[in-house]
């Protein structure tokens, strides 16, 4: 099966493009909404996924609000539209001026991964005569059986305070006078379709809760970060994510105290599904034992594939001839600029168009200028 696309309207723009089903992301917003709503979860967006203004602008009018990992998200966010009391900031390296940035925005949180940037956040809201509030985030040692290079809940990650530090790091929060502790954050990876994973990670969060209320401490807010995966296999048939279990698995498993409210900040299970690359076929070249099919995207516009060897569904939309195999590459100047090896098309000319599925996250945001190439547009199912 293949996506449905409007070929027609496709053939008088110029490749390559990104292509943004609106309502899909519409779809999959309700069901987040839907779902999380029965448990009165509350969902923060990862602008990280993609910050196209347009998609930004569809993620905030559904109400949810934004995780920023830098100054530019923090910008990029409140330009669409999101209240400064709905953006969280998270990231292992601040620069000061990204902090302030918050401070003056007013932004709901910042998430906090180590002591030395409390101390700097302190002195930052001293002299602003502020009082800074932040979430500390906390490395669960949790494996997410995903790829180790977004695999963050682990000892050795560079991400997140570790658990034996967490006394240490709370006695020396309680010093600081422009700090207050609002919550506790954990993001232990993407691409996560085992929720044993997220299982794991709401029994050890209630583990820690049982420690700080020890210590009579309780916070306002548990954020248990993003991760949940998709399906790149079978982007049709399963274009919207199980957000039911998903949100289900924390509700069983998490024991929140009264009054405690739960955060997500999920990226790609929020867009993923409803952007594809779209590329034309420059030439079938027979290789000594294959055939290439060489399209004019390359890894400059969607780089998961060479980044992760990540997989994405590829389809000739304007083809229905016999199936056959080839590879397909792009044209840039690196070996790993490969979308596919083997992958079954109907068989392929010059001048066909080619989808790239699921590119909805980590594809646009990622595109680089390498090899003096411009950046990909993009368009939208609702303009077209
Ligand atoms: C990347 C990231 C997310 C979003 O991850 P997805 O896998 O896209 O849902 C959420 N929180 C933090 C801290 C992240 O680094």
């Amino acid at each position: 099966m293949k996506g449905t696309f409007p070929i027609e309207k496709f053939s008088h723009l110029s490749t390559p493009f990104y292509y943004y089903d609106t309502q899909l992301l519409r779809d999959t917003l309700f069901e987040i909404n839907k779902e999380a709503g029965r448990h009165n979860f509350h969902v923060h967006y990862a602008v990280k996924a993609n910050a196209n203004n347009r998609i930004l602008s569809i993620i905030r009018e559904n109400g949810l609000g934004a995780d920023c990992v830098s100054g530019g998200e923090i910008k990029a966010a409140l330009k669409a539209g999101f209240p400064a009391d709905k953006i969280v900031f998270a990231g292992v390296g601040k620069a000061d001026w990204e902090i302030n940035l918050g401070f003056d925005a007013g932004i709901f949180c910042f998430n906090v991964e180590s002591v030395p940037e409390l101390d700097v956040i302190n002195e930052l809201s001293a002299a602003k005569n502020m009082v800074a509030p932040i979430a500390l985030r906390v490395n669960p040692n949790i494996d997410a059986h995903t790829h180790h290079y977004i695999t963050t809940g682990l000892n050795e990650n560079k991400f997140g305070i570790s658990l034996s530090h967490l006394d240490q790091v709370l006695d020396h929060l309680s010093e600081l006078k422009n700090i207050r502790l609002l919550g506790l954050h954990f993001h232990i990876g993407s691409q996560i379709t085992d929720m044993d994973a997220f299982k794991s990670l709401c029994i050890r969060i209630n583990e820690i809760q049982e420690h700080l209320y020890q210590r009579m401490l309780i916070v306002d807010i548990i954020n248990v970060g993003g991760g949940l995966g998709v399906d790149y296999e079978n982007p049709d048939r399963n274009s919207i994510p199980d957000f039911h279990h998903y949100f289900e698995t924390f509700y069983k498993h998490l024991k929140l105290r009264p009054k405690q409210k739960l955060h997500f900040e999920l990226g790609r299970a929020v867009v993923c599904q409803s952007g594809s690359l779209i590329t034309k076929v420059l030439y079938v070249k027979e290789g000594v034992n294959k055939k290439f099919v060489i399209v004019d995207a390359g890894m400059t516009d969607l780089i998961r594939p060479a980044l992760y060897q990540a997989y994405h569904k590829i389809e000739n939309i304007t083809s229905d001839k016999i199936e056959e195999e080839y590879d397909v590459v792009g044209p840039i100047c690196e070996s790993s600029d490969c979308f596919g090896k083997i992958v079954s098309l109907n068989q392929t000319q010059r001048g066909d168009i080619i989808a790239l599925r699921s590119a909805g996250a980590y594809g646009e945001i990622m595109a680089s200028q390498y090899n003096c190439r411009s950046l990909p547009k993009a368009y939208y199912s609702d303009d077209l």
